[in-house]
């Protein structure tokens, strides 16, 4: 076991899917990223909520082995999402964001918080990321999250950010448009230019890629037939990865491969149900159970 943290959104989602619909349920990529990560390894959570956040949302990490001593509560209403997915659910369509006090964030991280070995840096503004390292003793591996708007609106300060990084998470439209290359391989390679000496491409539906000093490695997806909330699947992705990778306390090439599989697995869970509801019912046990029929999936 070692000392995992990440610092994300902690938000209160509104989401459509031809499943249905979930008005207001516990969302947020701290969120889903801790509780997948919770299978594995303690957790230390920092993030903002408002007056509004019910304490059930908050009792249901703390049931899990979440330390929750990072979690402000600031005065203002919670970060709130809403979304809606249509047809293959590949992408979400942001239907409104209100920041609230997620926009005024400037993550402290408490003393006791500071040893931390793996840091996860759940999707925010890069500005705000290299704040959160700069305040980090020696961590032993730091992966970060990002997305198209930081590529687009914030590039230099995303490009400064990339340079102190051990990892970055992005999906296969945000690896072409921050490299210009249209080719994966290429772009992966040309991410690793810019300073992460891991880059992991998540692909949807088509899995994943990693490209580090060791080369290329790929998954398929798991092979899910339920999809009924991909919310959350890719800090879900990046939770059983990360928890994975503190569990065994050391990323190497053997590692690193298993816990994307770990990652991919954990996943599998969270897009069967709306909101954490799939984890809620799953243990550890299953997603060793799952994992092991993921091997046998992709054994050649
Ligand atoms: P994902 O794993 O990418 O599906 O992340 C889903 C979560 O990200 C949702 O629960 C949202 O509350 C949260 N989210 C959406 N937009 C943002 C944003 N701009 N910054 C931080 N978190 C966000």
């Amino acid at each position: 076991m070692s000392k995992l943290l990440v610092v994300g959104s902690v938000a209160i989602d509104s989401i459509e899917t031809p499943h249905g619909k979930a008005p207001n349920v516990q969302g947020g990529s701290a969120v889903y990223f801790s509780y997948a990560a919770s299978f594995f390894n303690p957790v230390r959570l920092v993030g903002v909520v408002g007056q509004d956040f019910p304490k059930a949302f908050e009792d249901v990490l703390a049931a899990r082995k979440i330390d929750l001593r990072g979690l402000e509560r600031a005065d203002g209403k919670t970060f709130r999402w809403s979304g809606r997915y249509e047809g293959a659910m590949n992408s979400a369509e942001t239907l409104s964001v209100e920041l609230n006090v997620f926009g005024n964030f400037e993550p402290k991280i408490p003393q006791a918080f500071r040893d931390s070995q793996f840091v996860f840096l759940a999707n925010g503004g890069p500005d705000t990321q290299r704040h959160v390292l700069e305040q980090m003793r020696k961590p032993r591996f730091t992966l970060a999250d990002t997305m198209n708007l930081w590529i687009s609106e914030t590039r230099p300060q995303l490009l400064k950010l990339l340079k102190l990084v051990d990892g970055i998470v992005l999906n296969d439209g945000e690896a072409r448009m921050l490299t210009g290359e249209s080719n994966l391989i290429k772009a992966g390679r040309a991410v690793r230019q810019l300073g992460p000496n891991t880059v992991i491409i998540k692909k949807g539906e088509h899995g994943s890629l990693l490209v580090d000093k060791d080369g290329l490695f790929g998954l398929p997806a798991y092979p899910a037939e339920r999809v009924v909330d991909p919310t959350g699947a890719g800090d879900s992705f990046a939770g059983g990865l990360m928890g994975y990778l503190a569990r065994q306390g050391k990323v190497t090439d053997a590692n690193l491969r298993r816990a994307i599989a770990y990652g991919t697995v954990t996943a599998s869970f969270t897009i069967e149900d709306f909101s954490l509801n799939r984890l809620r019912q799953i243990k550890l046990a299953d997603i060793q159970r799952r994992f092991r029929e993921f091997r046998s999936f992709v054994r050649l």
